[in-house]
Order: structure tokens, then C-alpha cells, then sequence
């Protein structure tokens, strides 16, 4: 199929979930995505022990309403994160990490039974695998008349009357041609358009027991010293498979995977004792080195800058042209919340 009356470019949350009300609505829509996967930054794998582990979106709250509500929708069950138990704070390295625990929260953070990529799963069987096509990266944007040329990689040329754009502002100007050239204020914008965690690295670590739990920690650990910065415990919703997980210090990825792997045991070892360095597995990934996730700026964008602007509201190519990733939504921009914003917005848009 290589006509459709609207075509969205992107495969990942934002993009199902526009896809999927677009044909609630009635629409006929194709989803083209570079990847040989669907999901964008929602990345869950699953390790040998069958714990799920997040290597991309983990964690919403209440502060997230039209995602909690959407969930709710599509049927997906949601746990606590587990916060219980003694949690570490390493703030020097010449002391011993400080002991605290993490009080009740109000707004506590919870998970996806199962993982995020439960959400994304669910939006595939909706749509229907017929009308999402992966490994179709989009390099050219053309304007013909009343309708658009979206042309791939390969040079395969779709149509569409709409086309909505999902990537990440600075990703969708930087990586993709249009004909004509697009207004240079929203392109100057896009460049200084931060993509959420796109620096980020995020790393786990597979058990066969929770050795932190059974010795009173929670499994978090905050650190101004070590390698990881931010970690949680990542059991599983039933409490029968393993992981811790956190964040890395991004300067890392200088390093090479084993080099990150040696020095996280190390840390937990110094941190849990060494019943840490008894590990199944280590996973992690380094969301820079990721060219559909992550396209390096021109000049220092802060977290969220220019996240939401009113010029993502606009259309543009003579109102064929829409922009729907999460960075755009005027609501939580950057959160998986933010992409179901985004995709509530542009659909009501879109007839
Ligand atoms: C490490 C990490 C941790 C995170 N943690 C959280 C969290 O705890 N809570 C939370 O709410 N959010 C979190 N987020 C943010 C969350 O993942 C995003 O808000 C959400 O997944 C964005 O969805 P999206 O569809 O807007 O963009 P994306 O997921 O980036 O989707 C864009 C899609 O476009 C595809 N694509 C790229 N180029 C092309 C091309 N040329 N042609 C066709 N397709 C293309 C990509 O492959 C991708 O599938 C995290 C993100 C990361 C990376």
C-alpha cells in the first residue's frame, strides 16, 4: 500500500497511539517506521531469568492523568515502584554511602505489569500489523498539489493527504528533506528543541534473587561518586524475577560496554556487599548511539527547552504538515503522557 489518506511517520507511542484513534475516527492511516521494530523509546526486553527489564520509558504517576486514563482504556494493570527498605545516598567519595529511607510517598511512581512495551503491544493488535509498515526509514518530504510524497530510503514514494510527523522535533529537521524548505523559525527551534533522556544511558542488572531485599535495602541508590547515579529496584510486578536498574552517568559512553559493566559490580559490590557480584546478566543501553533516537545539537539545549512550543500546534506545507511526537505535546512533553497528549491533539485536527 502506498497510498493512505494520512501517513504517520514513526512507529513509537505518539505514533500508534495517533494511529489508533485516527481509526477510531474512521480514518485510514499507514504508520512507516525506519526500525526493524515498533516502540521508539518505550524498549523493554526480557532477560534469561524472565525478568522484564526497561531500557527506555519505566515510570508514570498521577501527575501523568491522560496516560493513567488511556491505560485505563486499553485494560493494562499498573504496580508501585517498590521504594521499601533501607535506600543509599553516596555524596563523597572518601565517605561511606548514607543510609535513609524513602518516606511514603503521595504521588508514588508506578509501572506497567509485564513492561512498557505491554502499551505498545496492545496499540500493534488495535491498529493492525497491516497498517503499520517497520523498516521504512522516511529521508524526503515532498509537497505536491493537495497532497504530500513521503519518499524512503529505498526511494519507494507513499502519498498521503495528511502526513504526521512523530520523530522528535530535532530529529524530524535534522534527518528528514522537505521540498519546500520549511520556515526557518520553526527549523531554528527544532535545533534548539531538547529530545527527552536522549543522553541517557540506562543500565540493569538480572539476579536469581533479591539479595538487597532479603538484606533490608530497597535497591536504591543515588550517587554523586559511582558510575550509576540514580537506581531502583526492577523485580517483576509478582516479586518472582530480578533486576536492579537505574541510570548511568552519562560521560560514560566514552567508555566500552565492558568498562561500564566492570564498574557498575564494582559499585553495587561496594554499595550491597559482595553478594552483588553473583549476577545472571547485564544489560544497558546507550540512548546517544542511537540515530533514531538522538541527533547530537548544535549548541547546549537544556532539559524540556522549548518542549511544547505553539509552533508545533501549527501545520505546515499548506496544512498537510503536523508534528505529534511527545516533545510537541502542551501537556507533559518528553513523557510517554506527553505522546498520548500529542496524539489526542493532532487527531482532533485530522479529518
Ligand atoms: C532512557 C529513557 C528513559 C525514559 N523514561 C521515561 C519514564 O520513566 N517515564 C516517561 O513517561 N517517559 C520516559 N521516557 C520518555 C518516553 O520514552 C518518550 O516520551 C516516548 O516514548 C516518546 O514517544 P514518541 O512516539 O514521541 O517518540 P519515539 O519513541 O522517539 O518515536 C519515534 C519513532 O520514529 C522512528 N523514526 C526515527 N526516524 C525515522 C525516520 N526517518 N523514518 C521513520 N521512522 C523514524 C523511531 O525509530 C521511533 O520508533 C524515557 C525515554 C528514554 C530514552
Amino acid at each position: 500500500m502506498n497510498n493512505a489518506k494520512t501517513i504517520v511517520i514513526g512507529a513509537g507511542l505518539a505514533g500508534l497511539t495517533t494511529a489508533y484513534l485516527l481509526q477510531k475516527k474512521g480514518i485510514d492511516v499507514l504508520v512507516l517506521e525506519a526500525n526493524d521494530t515498533v516502540g521508539g523509546r518505550i524498549k523493554t526486553i526480557t532477560g534469561s531469568t524472565g525478568v522484564t527489564v526497561e531500557l527506555g520509558a519505566t515510570w508514570f504517576g498521577r501527575q501523568h492523568p491522560t496516560l493513567m486514563q488511556f491505560l485505563d482504556e486499553l485494560g493494562l494493570p499498573t504496580f508501585r515502584q517498590h521504594t521499601k527498605g533501607i535506600s543509599l545516598f553516596e555524596t563523597m567519595s572518601f565517605v561511606p554511602p548514607q543510609k535513609f529511607e524513602i518516606p511514603d510517598s503521595d504521588e508514588p511512581s508506578y509501572r506497567l505489569v509485564g513492561g512498557s512495551s505491554q502499551l505498545i503491544q496492545k496499540l500493534v493488535k488495535k491498529i493492525g500489523s497491516n497498517a503499520i509498515q517497520t523498516n521504512t526509514q522516511i529521508t524526503l518530504i515532498t509537497e505536491k498539489a493537495d497532497q504530500l510524497e513521503v519518499t524512503d530510503a529505498s526511494g519507494t514514494i507513499y502519498t498521503a493527504a495528511t502526513v504526521i510527523m512523530t520523530l522528535a522535533p530535532n530529529l524530524a529537521i535534522n534527518t528528514i528533506n522537505y521540498q519546500p524548505n520549511l520556515p526557518k523559525p520553526l527549523v531554528e527551534l527544532a535545533n534548539a528543541t531538547h529530545t527527552w533522556m536522549g543522553e541517557s544511558i540506562k543500565f540493569s542488572v538480572e539476579y536469581a534473587t533479591p539479595f538487597w531485599k532479603d538484606n533490608q535495602f530497597s535497591g536504591a541508590l543515588f550517587s554523586h561518586v559511582g558510575i550509576i547515579t540514580e537506581m531502583y529496584d526492577h523485580s517483576s510486578f509478582d516479586n518472582n524475577h530480578f533486576a536492579l536498574k537505574g541510570f548511568l552517568n552519562g560521560g560514560t559512553y566514552v567508555l566500552t560496554p565492558e568498562e561500564r559493566e566492570a564498574k557498575v559490580i564494582k559499585q553495587l559490590s561496594q554499595c550491597f556487599g559482595v553478594a552483588a557480584e553473583n549476577y545472571v546478566a547485564y544489560h544497558e543501553k546507550v540512548w546517544r548511539e542511537e540515530p533514531l533516537a538522538f541527533f547530537p545539537y548544535e549548541d547546549l539545549v537544556m532539559g524540556h527547552q522549548n518542549n511544547g512550543d505553539p509552533m508545533y500546534q501549527e501545520s505546515y506545507l499548506n496544512n498537510k504538515l503536523f508534528f505529534a511526537s511527545s516533545e510537541t505535546a502542551t501537556e507533559n512533553p518528553g513523557y510517554m503522557d506527553g505522546a498520548i497528549v500529542a496524539a489526542q491533539t493532532v487527531t482532533s485536527k485530522i479529518k
